[in-house]
């Protein structure tokens, strides 16, 4: 679409998955409004935040979806999927358990999106290195071997979150136009 001067106009939805309790609310707190919460209960009311930056010139927005807890019944809705150009996958690099389900998280978003998904494997909560469950390495592995994107995170200290969500964004960017 079009603006008044003639430039480009883009709006890319991107949705935040993985288990409960692994950052994603943070993650995206963190990045929308550089806030953290160490208390953080199940997001209430907040269906997405919007988030703008510049490439190439032009107005990139990013329509960025939290889960509000939906995903400890096991049932995130395809309307929360729809119409996604991209992902983060999030798993606690203290909790094994949460990088055991990202298949999972995988295959739910396969059902619900189209394979050109820019997607993105988040292993979240860096800053605990000293009580880390799951090697950088096996993080590296499991994208390579899937296809996504990878990054560690710290939502607390702020680590690789804005490059998290911009490479994300830029990668839709870069298909599009
Ligand atoms: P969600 O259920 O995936 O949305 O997870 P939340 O964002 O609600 O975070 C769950 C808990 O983990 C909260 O107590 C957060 O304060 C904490 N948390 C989130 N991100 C980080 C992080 O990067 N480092 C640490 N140490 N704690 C985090
Ligand atoms: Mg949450």
């Amino acid at each position: 679409s079009s603006d008044d001067e003639g430039g480009e106009e883009y709006l890319f939805k991107i949705v935040i998955i993985g288990d409960s309790a692994v950052g994603k609310s943070n993650l995206l707190s963190r990045y929308a409004r550089n806030e953290f919460n160490a208390h953080s209960k199940a997001t209430i009311g907040v269906e997405f935040q919007t988030q703008s930056i510049e490439i190439d010139g032009k107005e990139v927005k990013a329509q960025i979806w939290d889960t509000a807890g939906q995903e400890r019944f096991r049932a995130v809705t395809s309307a929360y999927y729809r119409g996604a150009v991209g992902a983060l996958v999030v798993y606690d690099i203290t909790r094994r358990s949460t990088f055991e389900s990202v298949g999972r998280w995988l295959d739910e978003l396969n059902t619900h999106s189209d394979t050109t998904v820019a997607r993105m494997l988040v292993g979240n909560k860096c800053d605990l290195d000293s009580i880390r469950a799951v090697s950088v390495e096996e993080g590296k592995a499991l994208a390579e071997t899937e296809g996504l994107f990878f990054m560690e995170t710290s939502a607390l200290d702020s680590t690789n979150v804005k490059t998290a969500f911009e490479m994300v964004i830029r990668d839709i960017y870069t298909n599009v136009s």
